[in-house]
């Protein structure tokens, strides 16, 4: 998409988690795709026109790349349901012509917004990037300093840290041998450090194995991702701890499922 014009836009339904901004349509056609960065868990599409268009997977969204020559060949293993296209840009690039980006989300979690040069926008008061040079021990320190919510809790905050989801917290928690019922607030400084390294490592340790795949994700190719297999804790309450073989536990914290062992996690 990178270089390339949006050439048709097609929206084949009002809203997706949220209503689409006004003239939608106009404001994207026409305008050419300057830079696709990633931002927290959104996508970040600079637009010629000085407006940048955020687009968010929210639970069973995905992007369908077809008509590049470069890009066939693609076998999704879960096959789209024509039915849940909802968003179609027909791009066109000046040297390898024109590639059919297709918006398929069943749940319509997903949104796409459009915000202006210098407007404000909910990624304003977003954390640092995990695996970013500036998100470290310290740095995680100084945003916990003080909470009295659970450290589960504070870790899904994106004001704390950019991006984390459900599943890399528990397994983070795990590696660090930190209770997610424990006070934000309360952690040492050893654990601070230590934590903030961990969630590096699962993060790049998931990102190497193509991702989590638990009900319907697969990579832009179609491919599956592995590191399901690798959870320590994550869906797997009352199967043995792989450290102390107690059973993992699970709890629920603020509406989300937190996987634990209740031995190695003080
Ligand atoms: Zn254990």
């Amino acid at each position: 998409m990178e270089g390339a014009v949006f050439e048709r836009v097609t929206l084949n339904r009002p809203d997706l988690r949220f209503p689409f901004a006004p003239n939608f349509v106009e404001r994207i056609q026409g305008q050419r795709l300057v830079n696709l960065t990633r931002r927290a868990k959104f996508l970040q599409a600079e637009l010629s026109s000085g407006e940048t268009l955020y687009m968010h997977l929210g639970m069973s969204g995905r992007f369908i790349i077809e008509g590049d020559s470069k890009l066939t060949n693609f076998t999704h293993e879960h096959a789209a349901n024509p039915k849940h296209h909802h968003v179609v840009f027909q791009m066109d690039h000046p040297v390898q012509g024109g590639a059919t980006i297709t918006f398929n989300d069943p749940r319509r979690f997903g949104f796409m917004e459009l915000v202006g040069l210098g407007e404000p926008y909910r990624l304003d008061h977003i954390g640092p990037e995990p695996l970013g040079n500036s998100f470290s021990g310290p740095v995680l320190r100084e945003a916990l300093k003080g909470k009295k919510s659970k450290i589960k809790a504070a870790l899904l905050d994106q004001r704390v840290v950019a991006g984390l989801g459900n599943i890399y917290v528990c397994e983070a928690l795990y590696r660090t041998g930190i209770s997610p019922r424990r006070a934000a607030g309360r952690l040492k400084v050893a654990e601070t450090d230590a934590l903030a390294g961990h969630i590096k490592d699962v993060l790049s340790a998931a990102i190497e194995a193509g991702g989590s795949s638990l009900k319907d994700f697969s990579n832009t190719d179609g491919k599956l991702g592995y590191f399901q297999h690798s959870f320590d804790v994550y869906g797997r309450e009352g199967d043995p701890c792989k450290g102390c073989e107690a059973p993992i536990r699970r709890i629920v914290q603020s509406g989300r499922s937190s996987f634990f062992c209740g031995v190695c996690q003080g």
